[in-house]
């Protein structure tokens, strides 16, 4: 039998930067379902918000609860914020290097945000802050790491959580946690890793476990048509603020290319109906030929090495499922209604994104309440030492996928995107 203190599911930041933060004397199992690279966050490329002083609080927040249409939870905005600094210092502790220009960081900006205050590693910044922390949790000796392993179920007894269920194995937890991301992997078209399709929130549905605003799901406008069933590729926003332009399929603009995502996803959505086609196009000429290349290096490459020059010639592009607002409840330590289990990261609802998602606020969400759920942990930690019989409770594998669609199903807004 294997008895852990706290295991973690899932290896992106919110998993990966609780583990970190626990005390280094508890016992720790984090499980991943593929290798640990194999997570949204390392796919982050915009940045990571930050306040950069305190004459910004007031809009920052105001910003976030603006793109929320005002359905955020204030309260859990102002955690956000306020503990941005000391979580981006925590990033930089365990060497993370965001871009600088002479020395001194360079903020950028993104749609919906009045001001610079988003950090970045180049248009990569998941990856580079991946790759920091990953180093940091290989040399840790109390954190055992297993890839490849997916979880298929809680193991519950009388209203508390005491572990997980793998496809093979049993293992045993005085705390649980959940940090398996959103729920895109279930959408034909959507820019997330396909496996991370919202198992966290099916087993916790199943198990009776608090959720909410299931049906809040970000779709991107602007990701790059495949007939393949790979992830889309993303065209990042700034590429329409720097100009690119929408057609349809008679080479006309049908909508103000710099509305919010949900608008122009809208939009684009309605033409493709109206053309019954599968598609719409970018132009991204209109950024300045010469400029396309030194502006986008990630995305012209990417371009390229996809047999598409966007200097030559427009881009077919698809709305696409991006991010999950919704999710398993939890206050503001990450704890959900099932006692010894928590939720944190996407899978998780605080409460801050509301009804739409301010861009480069996700990773930062990770980071900060990822860090609250450790310090919650090592201050209350009781150890449980169990063992339950579980022989019927191993289940399909799919049934998890399938619930998670016919939920989703529910919503009319959505259900066409399914795969
Ligand atoms: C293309 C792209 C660009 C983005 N750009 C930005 C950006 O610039 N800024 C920003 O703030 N956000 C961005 N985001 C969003 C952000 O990356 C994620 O929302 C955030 O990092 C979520 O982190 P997480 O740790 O909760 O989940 P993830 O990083 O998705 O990790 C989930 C983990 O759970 C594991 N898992 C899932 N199910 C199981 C199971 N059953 N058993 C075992 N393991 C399981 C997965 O394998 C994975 O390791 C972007 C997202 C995408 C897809």
């Amino acid at each position: 039998m294997m008895n852990y203190d706290v295991i973690i599911v899932g290896s992106g930041l919110a998993g990966t930067m609780t583990a970190l933060e626990l005390d280094k004397s508890l016992n720790i199992l984090l499980i991943t379902k593929k290798s640990l690279e194999d997570c949204n966050s390392y796919l982050a490329q915009g940045g990571i918000c930050v306040l950069k002083n305190n004459e910004d609080r007031e809009s920052f927040i105001e910003d976030t609860l603006r793109a929320g249409h005002y359905k955020n939870k204030k309260s859990s905005v102002e955690i956000l914020v306020d503990e941005s600094i000391s979580g981006i210092d925590r990033l930089i502790y365990y060497g993370v290097n965001f871009s600088k220009t002479n020395n001194i960081y360079d903020y950028t900006k993104e749609g919906g945000h009045s001001t610079n205050r988003i950090l970045h590693c180049n248009d990569e910044t998941g990856k580079y802050i991946m790759l920091s922390l990953f180093e940091e949790l290989k040399k840790r000796k109390n954190i055992k790491i297993l890839e490849d392993t997916e979880v298929i179920d809680l193991i519950k007894k009388e209203n508390r959580c005491f572990g997980v269920i793998t496809k093979d194995n049993k293992y045993f937890a005085s705390n649980t946690i959940l940090a398996t991301g959103g729920l895109g992997g279930i959408f034909k078209h959507t820019t997330n890793f396909s496996h991370i399709k919202g198992d966290g929130i099916a087993m916790a549905i199943r198990n009776n476990v608090k959720v909410k605003d299931i049906s809040y799901i970000q779709i991107h406008p602007t990701t790059l048509y495949e007939n393949s069933n790979n992830r889309r590729f993303l065209i990042s926003e700034s590429v329409r603020g720097e100009g690119a332009i929408i057609l349809n399929h008679k080479n006309k603009r049908f909508t103000n290319e710099l509305m919010p995502r949900d608008i122009v996803s809208r939009a684009i959505y309605d033409e493709m109906r109206k053309e019954n086609v599968e598609y719409e196009y970018l132009s991204m000429r209109e950024v300045g030929v010469e400029k396309i290349e030194s502006r986008f290096p990630m995305i012209y490459e990417n371009l390229i090495n996809k047999g598409i020059d966007p200097k030559t010639e427009n881009l077919k592009i698809v709305p696409s499922e991006h991010y999950t607002m919704g999710g398993i409840e939890v206050d503001e330590y990450s704890k959900t209604s099932l006692e010894g289990l928590f939720a944190v990261g996407e899978v998780s609802n605080t409460g801050v994104h509301g009804k739409n998602r301010l861009a480069s606020n996700s990773l930062l969400e990770s980071v900060v309440y990822g860090r609250k759920l450790a310090n919650y942990i090592n201050k209350n930690f009781e150890r449980f030492n169990v063992d339950i019989d579980l022989k019927e409770r191993f289940i399909n594998l799919e049934k998890n996928t399938e619930l998670i669609k016919e939920i989703i199903k529910e919503d009319e807004r959505v259900k066409e995107y399914i795969n």
